[in-house]
Formats: C-alpha cells, sequence, structure tokens
C-alpha cells in the first residue's frame, strides 16, 4: 500500500531516468496553474506558505468537514470558515485574495478531500511515474485509494458549476464509506480513522452505526468522543455535588452545609436556579476552604 502523509514526498522508488529538465518542468507547472487559474505551491514544502505542511508545521489545526468545506484554526485559536471553497478570511474579503485570487487557507482545503473509498481525509502529493514524470494526484493514506489531481478539478469545478454533489464526500456519506467496510471486510479500522481525523462526525457515526446494528461499535465511539460536552450548568452541579460530598468528610461539615442552605433559602442545592449557580459555586468553595482551615 502507499502511504502520504503531508510533509513526505511520496516516491514510486523507480529511479528517474530521461527525466524532464528541471526548467521544463517548472515551466509547465507554471502553465498548468495559470490554465486552473490556481497558485503554485510545492507539496510538503514547510517553507511554503500554500503547503499543508506549512499549516501544520506553524500550529494551524483543519477540520474538513466534505470536499471544499473546512474551519481553519490560526495558532492564535481564530477560526475562519471554508465553505465551497471561499475562504472568510480578512485576506480573502478585504484583499480578495493574495495568491491568484485565493487565501492560503482557500489554497490548503483544495490540496485536501474525503476519500470516496473509506471516509478518511485524502491528500495532494506528487509522484513520479516510471518515465521520470511528476503528476500529482490525491491520496488516502488509510485505505491507499488514489485519484488524478485534474480528474479532481474537473469534477470540483462541475460542482462549482451546480453540479450534483457527490454525497461520499460529505459528513453523512464519509461516515456510510466507513461502515461499509465494515460491514464488508470486518474491520472497524476506517470508523475509528474517520472519527479521529474529523471528530465532530462523531455524533452521525455513532447514529448511522446504531441503524446499521452496530451499536455496540457506536457505544464505544461514543465514549471517547463525548456526542454532547458536558454544558457549563453540569459542570457546576456537579462540582456542587462533588463537594458536598467532600465537605461532610470534615468535622463541621454537615452544619457549614445546612448553614449555607438555609441562607440560601432552599433545601438542596438541587434547588438552585441555573442563574444563581455561578454565586453558589463560589460561595460554596469558601465555606469548603475555611471549613478546611
Ligand atoms: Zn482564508
Ligand atoms: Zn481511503
Amino acid at each position: 500500500m502507499m502511504m502520504f502523509y503531508p510533509g513526505i514526498h511520496w516516491d514510486s522508488g523507480i529511479e528517474r531516468n530521461g527525466s524532464i529538465p528541471p526548467k521544463e518542468e517548472v515551466d509547465m507547472a507554471v502553465k498548468k496553474s495559470d490554465e486552473r487559474k490556481s497558485a503554485l505551491f510545492v507539496v510538503g514544502d514547510e517553507e511554503t506558505k500554500l503547503s499543508i505542511a506549512h499549516a501544520m508545521a506553524k500550529g494551524y489545526r483543519i477540520t474538513l468537514c466534505g470536499d471544499g468545506e473546512a474551519e481553519v484554526v490560526n495558532p492564535d485559536g481564530r477560526s475562519y470558515y471554508v465553505q465551497n471553497f471561499e475562504c472568510d478570511c480578512p485576506d480573502k474579503r478585504i484583499r480578495g485574495g493574495s495568491y491568484h485570487g485565493s487565501c492560503k487557507h482557500e489554497g490548503w482545503i483544495g490540496q485536501m478531500r474525503p476519500c470516496e473509498m473509506c471516509g478518511a481525509v485524502m491528500y495532494l502529493g506528487e509522484f513520479k511515474t516510471a518515465f521520470g514524470e511528476c503528476l500529482m494526484r490525491f491520496e488516502c493514506p488509510a485505505c491507499g485509494n488514489a485519484r488524478d489531481d485534474e480528474l479532481v478539478c474537473e469534477e470540483r469545478m462541475i460542482l462549482r458549476d451546480g453540479g450534483p454533489q457527490d454525497e461520499r464526500l460529505m459528513p453523512e456519506g464519509r461516515c456510510r464509506q466507513a461502515i461499509a467496510y465494515l460491514e464488508k471486510r470486518d474491520t472497524a479500522r476506517y470508523v475509528w480513522l474517520v472519527v479521529r481525523q474529523s471528530p465532530e462526525l462523531a455524533p452521525i457515526m455513532v447514529r448511522l452505526l446504531a441503524e446499521a446494528g452496530q451499536g455496540e461499535l457506536g457505544d464505544k465511539i461514543a465514549k471517547v468522543y463525548p456526542l454532547d460536552p458536558p454544558s457549563a450548568e453540569h459542570q457546576m452541579r456537579e462540582r456542587l455535588k462533588n463537594g458536598q460530598a467532600e465537605l461532610r468528610k470534615l468535622p463541621k461539615g454537615l452544619s457549614l452545609i445546612t448553614g449555607l442552605l438555609d441562607h440560601l433559602n432552599i433545601e438542596q442545592f438541587e434547588d438552585v436556579p441555573s442563574e444563581d449557580l455561578p454565586d453558589v459555586v463560589g460561595w460554596f468553595e469558601d465555606v469548603y476552604r475555611s471549613a478546611k482551615q
């Protein structure tokens, strides 16, 4: 199986012979780039702003939802959304994109796409043919699926012109692909891989697994990727509950709890209205701290 990860050039292992001179190779790439009106980038080069390897080295986080759909979080925690290959960042909105009408985020998202075979994320890479030609293609590090860059560009153009969307590249489709593999080959490998690459798909994956009679696996996934992250209110109520148990263990603890409940004019902490929770948690912690001294 061929493996390709961003930042690593995949090489066919065949020695270049009779290869194209570098200048012609560059000319060809530039021509190809102009034809498609997209910027030229070097795959896997950390020094090149438009390569995913650069994005990763700089600490950007990319969550791919579908082809051309993603959230990009920059190292400072600010997030931008790319929708149908259109980014909402200032470079794109205000300057119109510094790279041939695209921003770097759009450049990165263009080099990724969901795999229609297993639902994982494919990356654009370059490989050398037996004739020494350097070609670009998307490769899936998970299942080895490969797709020509030119073919993908065609498909994307059709999509942009309002053509039919390939369901397999959208969130539900990605989960269904991985589940199909599970049913055919009896391996949950891709199911795990998809939720690891795109944790936001976990709720969809769990629902579809349940529908497919794979609820047990769904439960395991839900345990690793909580479907509903605990809310702030839930966390505060848990703190009060655990705090009470701790406070009871201390001398005077029980009377302190009663005193606080009296002060709040309630029977039990469960009765604290949501809007008062932050204050009550604060008081409770003060009381607890004083009891410990
Ligand atoms: Zn952008
Ligand atoms: Zn794949």
